[in-house]
């Protein structure tokens, strides 16, 4: 019997699409191929196949994403679009000569972009009334930060499909594009050519736009574009990697970016965090000990009536058919919205510490990102176990 490759491969990607993989790792080793999902951030063995089968697998895979079939001595990407169940998928392919041969990593661009919105993220609904109430003044820099992990493009098209594309004009500078949005206007970044952000941005300025997302901030230019963007009535988002809205002042006047210039060009920062939700089939109910009941009061600040039963949720060890036995389904974002307020802006004009931003933050009545995480762990959505290996001890 042959090796029938397109029906096997088209088994990969729709078992990637119904366990909800970002990522198809496709690693050779001296006999074997490893093909492995990335599953809400973490590793799934998928298969292990015959090294025979590689070089069928690639040169199929490089006529799929348009990629030099000869080449194999030298890291090449592309891209292709495929139709699995009568629904688009678009997949960037990269590969990466190694020891035992071709090595390929393919990222599925989210499918699903219609579902996302600001309600849908994890964000509540105080968070979501000041990141409409920034947006909608269509002015300024909107930063998302995050540590580790992705998440914020999700963040930011949920910003972005706030505004109405035939009344406003959208352009995008991305390295990669993650979200295909047909009245969005994307540009790939190519620093090959010298098309990096802060060269995009200057270009973008001159084509009339009214929102303008830069897909992150790496240096003093595109911070200082980006914020002089913001003055003269442009709406800018884009993303720094920061683990909060203190953090991301700190970095960005690291970066050589004038306070001066944050004040009057930064208006937000939303700092966030994935995690993995418990699947809702086969979590299990528990009641925390007296010194959990104690580290949520301290994280919380307030104290838990003694009459009150707290009740958290932990995951299963076996786990369900409903989570393919991964006990956790999809991920929810736990999130910081940092306003500037006029108090935070003369800190920041002085130069204080992280620490002291931060404390300005509470006294703001800003909720941090461990706060909302034991949030949402009452709320019986994710596991304190699984917020801590996030964040740390809370
Ligand atoms: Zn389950």
């Amino acid at each position: 019997m042959t090796f029938d490759i397109e029906r096997w491969l088209s088994t990969i990607f729709s078992d990637a699409i119904k366990y909800k993989a970002s990522d198809i790792h496709i690693v050779p080793e001296d006999k074997n191929v490893h093909i492995k999902f990335r599953v809400n951030g973490k590793f799934v063995k998928y298969r292990t196949i015959e090294i025979g089968i590689l070089e069928t697998l690639v040169g199929k895979l490089k006529i799929m994403s348009n990629l030099k079939m000869e080449e194999s001595r030298l890291p090449q990407d592309g891209s292709f679009t495929m139709i699995l169940d009568g629904k688009e998928i678009c997949v960037r392919a990269s590969t990466m000569p190694t020891l035992f041969g071709e090595k390929v990593v393919m990222r599925i661009l989210n499918p699903e972009s219609e579902s996302i919105s600001l309600e849908s993220i994890g964000l509540n609904p105080l968070q979501i009334r000041k990141v409409k109430e920034y947006a909608k003044r269509k002015n300024g820099l909107i930063l998302v930060v995050w540590p580790t992990g992705s998440g914020k493009s999700t963040t930011i098209l949920s910003i972005l499909k706030e505004f109405n594309p035939d009344e406003f004009s959208i352009s995008t500078l991305e390295d990669p594009i993650e979200y295909r949005v047909k009245w969005i206007a994307h540009s790939q970044i190519n620093h090959g050519i010298g098309f990096n952000f802060s060269v995009g941005l200057r270009s973008i300025l001159r084509q009339d736009p009214d929102i303008i997302m830069v897909g992150e901030i790496r240096d003093v230019e595109t911070a200082k574009f980006s914020m002089e963007a913001g003055i003269t009535w442009h709406l800018v988002l884009s993303t720094l990697h920061a683990n909060s809205g203190a953090n991301s002042i700190q970095r960005l006047i690291s970066l050589g970016t004038e306070p001066n210039m944050i004040i009057s060009g930064l208006k937000l920062i939303i700092s966030q965090q994935l995690i993995r939700k418990l699947c809702p089939h086969c979590k299990r109910k528990y009641v925390p000990d007296a010194n959990v009941r104690k580290k949520i009061e301290s994280v919380l600040r307030e104290s838990i009536p003694p009459g009150r039963e707290v009740t958290l949720y932990e995951e299963n060890e076996l786990g369900c058919i409903e989570c393919n036995y991964l006990w956790f389904k999809g991920r929810i974002g736990i999130f910081e919205v940092f306003e500037l307020t006029r108090e935070m802006k003369m800190l920041i004009l002085s130069k204080q510490s992280e620490n002291t931003l931060d404390d300005q933050a509470e006294r703001d009545g800003i909720v941090s990102l461990r706060q909302d995480g034991i949030m949402k762990a009452l709320q019986w959505a994710i596991s304190l176990k699984e917020l801590e290996s996030s964040i740390g001890d809370v």
